[in-house]
């Protein structure tokens, strides 16, 4: 029979043993070794049992065993020193203090993955997020993480005997969780309301998360006030689609903020002047953050966005539109409109934000990246391709300028060490303390330690591999139906001494799970190659909607169910954290071959690497970036050709026979002393050079430095002297964008630029229109540089021109002389553009004037 309620009774700890309580609600442990050990001492057989997950542990254990802890001195001293060391971390100064500026910050994201006892994420994103707290932790960046408590999470994967995904959602009780209820003083809880259609409200209570020194408020619609569809909102992550995903994104954009509101008000904790958002799903808290503005501090709708846009952050993540979210206009219509529209947020306003109007955009839908990009001042991708990909991709909301000046920058991901790196890599690479290895100074160490040392560690992890993956594949067929007897092969799958090679991700098609499979008679070669085999570990969760990534899924359990190949290739299902860290942990290579450039970065080759794996990958995302030749391996893209399958041969086969010939080879080339002299040189370079980049500590400095920083000034200069910065940059931007149509470049001449040589100054005098706009409200600018065979200027420069008096019906004169520093094709032209010191950029506004085209062609072609 099914239980109608479910809860969770907590257990009363003796008194003595209060403080792992604090130790617990704090998800530090999910990091900090130390603190693990402690738990495990409470009962090692049930700490692995419960997954390393302490609150099942502390709700599990036997009162007795408890009642001797309480007794033991021992016990007692360790759980004493831990919390102390817990107290210390929370409160000591760190790189952020030395640093300043002191700005909280607030980040947005719709999964977070934390641990794999907080089932709240599907993917990199979510990944990235938890690393990104935690880090903002180690550094001491006051930020507080803002999320939702999704009641089921995402789900677990299991197999059907026949190899098809079969889907779990587990049913988390918040009490069963290391959160904590968010209350007023007087204890009751806190209650975030917002608006529906049709009168409705949506009331949510508000969860707190420790995560070191970051508090993470996750909000939860599952509560008494709520009719059931309400409730429901919460339930699952990527669960519905259209309103379903719309509530969601309204609760965690609009709601988050009231729920940071609500946070800084209770705790005196002060209020975030930057809002980074984790791609568009959190775009609403923009729209949140002007109502606050028009009817707290009395500003239109123009002055509040500016206030807002300065102190806003907009990371995209994805090339893939499927990544992005869109919603019909009727549906924002709906829920923003009508009885619900709120009098200091038009609808007519909110709309326009996230249209497609621009060329080759769709008409009739909302788009939440294109939104957070106009509602952001600062907007980055997550590697340097993935930044140029942006900057084509949303171009034409900055029409009329280059693509390298669309005003989109990059940050590359990064990972969290102590969370993905094996203790004892970390204690080598280290022999300090984890902040070393996290400020990326004790990498370059790695260099000193013996290499006999590193391939033990290397074997060690690679053997803790295979014997779990053994548990986990015998648990995984007898779900499957097969009884004990049927599974013993499985006692010798795997061999801890033969090059294990990983390949484990979300299973979207452009992730291309089965690439490997392309020549199946290929591959079946290379894994049972007598002198030198390979062997295969795969693990990755289709969407549950996403029929086509299960068939895949299947095809590949298919391949590895066949009993010639079935002890070197393992499909383990239910990919999570856990499994993550032990595969990133145990390969020796770690495999990727995306479609490029559609992987916007990835980042569980980063954690191969930092745990001495060598990466093997398509040069897409960071590995575009960071191969060096020396560090792994490039699978050469065919991605020039248009016909994918044809693609998909070339690729594979480049794959194979990357395999075979250098990856196997170098592997299996051992010395004397039975080492793999140049494939520990490999490693130890790939840790020594990639370490420090590949951190997650690299990213967050860069940005708070990039942008948080910045963002943070142009906040606050929009807010001083009760937003009078906002007030005159909204004015000006209204006076600037009317007067733009009259702005022109009327006339250019230069000094005979037919003699020409290298090292000489090319003078240039221009008569420009500004249309009654001041001269300070604008740039003229040549831009130069070589050209191409289309005379379309590559990477040119700009030099402002100098004005230089009236010329006739109003217009003015401007000169300069533009450098020649090379010789070759050389063409220069002339723009004006909106100057503002608020501007983060020339091309902020999307305005440029251009001269008059050769060729008949009108300013207006142009743009
Ligand atoms: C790191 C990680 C990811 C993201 O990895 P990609 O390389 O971006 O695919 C996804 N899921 C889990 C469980 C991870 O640990």
């Amino acid at each position: 029979m099914k239980a109608i309620r479910r809860f969770t009774v907590r257990t009363v700890l003796p008194e003595p043993l209060r403080p792992l309580e604090e130790l617990v609600l704090n998800l530090r442990w999910s990091w900090h070794h130390e603190t693990r050990d402690l738990f495990r001492t409470i009962d090692p057989a049930l700490w692995e049992a419960v997954r390393h997950d302490p609150v099942r542990l502390l709700g599990e254990v036997a009162p007795g065993r408890l009642d001797r802890l309480a007794e033991d001195r021992r016990f007692l001293r360790r759980l004493d020193g831990a919390v102390e060391d817990l107290r210390d971390y929370l409160t000591a100064p760190r790189w952020y203090q030395e640093r300043g500026p002191d700005v909280a910050v607030a980040y947005f994201s719709p999964e977070y993955g934390l641990t794999a006892a907080l089932p709240q994420y599907s993917g990199g994103l979510g990944i990235l997020a938890g690393d990104h707290l935690k880090t903002a932790s180690d550094l001491g960046v006051p930020l507080v993480g803002v999320g939702l408590l999704y009641r089921h999470g995402y789900f677990s994967q299991s197999l059907s005997p026949d190899g098809w995904q079969l889907e779990r959602y587990p049913s988390l009780d918040p009490n069963g969780l290391p959160l904590t209820l968010l209350r007023e003083d007087g204890g009751t809880p806190v209650r975030v309301v917002i608006g529906l259609p049709q009168g409705r409200d949506l009331h949510a209570q508000v969860w707190l998360a420790r995560v070191g020194r970051v508090p993470q408020l996750l909000l939860d619609s599952d509560v008494e006030d709520n009719d059931q569809a309400a409730r429901d909102i919460t339930d699952r992550l990527y669960g519905g689609g259209g309103d379903h995903r719309l509530l969601q994104e309204m609760l965690l954009g609009i709601g988050g903020v009231r729920a940071i509101r609500a946070y800084c008000r209770i705790t005196g904790h002060p209020a975030p002047e930057v809002f980074h958002t984790n791609e568009g799903h959190a775009g609403f808290l923009g729209l949140e953050r002007i109502r606050e503005l028009v009817s707290g501090q009395g500003l239109t709708f123009d002055e509040a966005l500016e206030a807002t846009r300065a102190g806003t952050v907009f990371t995209t993540h994805t090339p893939v539109p499927a990544g992005i979210d869109r919603f019909p206009r009727e549906l924002i219509q709906r829920y923003f409109g009508g009885v619900n529209e709120e009098a200091d947020v038009p609808v007519e306003r909110v709309l326009a934000l996230g249209a497609e109007d621009y060329p080759g955009g769709d008409g009739t839908v909302f788009n939440m990246a294109v939104m957070g990009m106009r509602l952001a001042q600062r907007v980055n991708g997550v590697s340097r391709l993935h930044g140029e990909v942006s900057r084509e991709m949303f171009g034409g909301l900055w029409g009329g300028f280059d693509t390298s000046e669309v005003p989109i920058g990059s940050i590359t991901n990064g990972v969290h060490a102590g969370t993905w790196v094996a203790r004892e890599v970390l204690d080598l690479a280290a022999r300090e303390v984890p902040e070393v290895v996290e400020s990326g100074r004790g990498w370059r160490g790695v260099r000193d330690v013996p290499e006999s040392e590193i391939w033990r560690i290397r074997r060690v992890l690679r053997e803790r591999l295979v014997l779990d993956a053994r548990r986990r594949l015998r648990e995984s067929w007898r779900q499957r139906g097969a009884s004990e007897a049927e599974v013993s092969w499985i006692d010798d799958v795997l061999d801890p001494d033969v090059l294990t090679i990983g390949f484990a991700r979300r299973v979207p098609s452009y992730k291309r799970l089965t690439l490997m499979t392309h020549d199946p008679g290929r591959l079946r070669a290379l894994l049972l190659d007598p002198e030198r085999p390979v062997q295969i570990v795969i693990a990755g969760k289709a969407h549950p909607a996403d029929e086509g990534g299960k068939r895949l899924i299947q095809d590949i359990v298919r391949f590895a169910d066949a009993e010639d190949v079935r002890h070197r290739i393992v499909f383990l299902p239910d990919y999570d954290m856990a499994l993550g860290r032990l595969l990133v942990q145990g390969c020796d290579v770690w495999m990727n071959n995306p479609l490029r450039p559609l992987e916007a970065c990835g980042t569980s080759g980063m954690k191969a690497a930092l745990n001495g794996g060598l990466n093997l990958s398509i040069r897409d995302g960071w590995w575009d970036e960071w191969h060096d030749g020396q560090n792994g391996w490039a699978i050469p893209s065919a991605d020039g050709l248009a016909d994918p399958a044809r693609r998909d041969a070339l690729e594979a086969a480049a794959l194979y026979e990357l395999v075979e010939d250098h990856v196997a080879v170098t592997f299996y080339d051992r010395d004397g002393a039975g080492l793999p002299r140049r494939w520990l040189e490999m490693v130890k370079h790939t840790i020594a050079t990639l370490g420090p980049k590949v951190l997650a500590s690299r990213m967050v400095r860069d940005y708070v430095e990039g942008y948080y920083a910045p963002a943070a000034a142009s906040a606050r200069a929009m807010a001083a002297d009760g937003y009078a910065g906002a007030r005159a940059l909204a004015s000006w931007k209204r006076r600037v964008a009317k007067a733009w149509p009259g702005v022109g470049v009327e006339h250019v001449e230069s000094g005979g630029e037919q003699s020409m040589r290298a090292g000489a100054r090319l003078p240039l005098r221009v008569v420009a229109d500004l249309g009654g706009l001041d001269p300070s409200d604008v740039a003229v600018e040549a831009v130069y540089g070589r050209v191409d065979d289309a005379d379309d200027l590559v990477d040119p420069s700009h030099l402002e021109l100098a004005e230089a008096g009236p010329a006739e019906d109003g217009r003015l004169r401007y000169a300069g002389e533009v450098p020649l520093s090379r010789s070759g094709a050389f063409g220069y032209s002339v723009r004006v553009v909106p100057r503002h010191p608020m501007l983060a950029g020339r091309a902020e506004m999307g305005l440029i004037a251009l001269p008059p085209a050769p060729h008949g062609m009108t300013n207006g072609d142009l743009r």
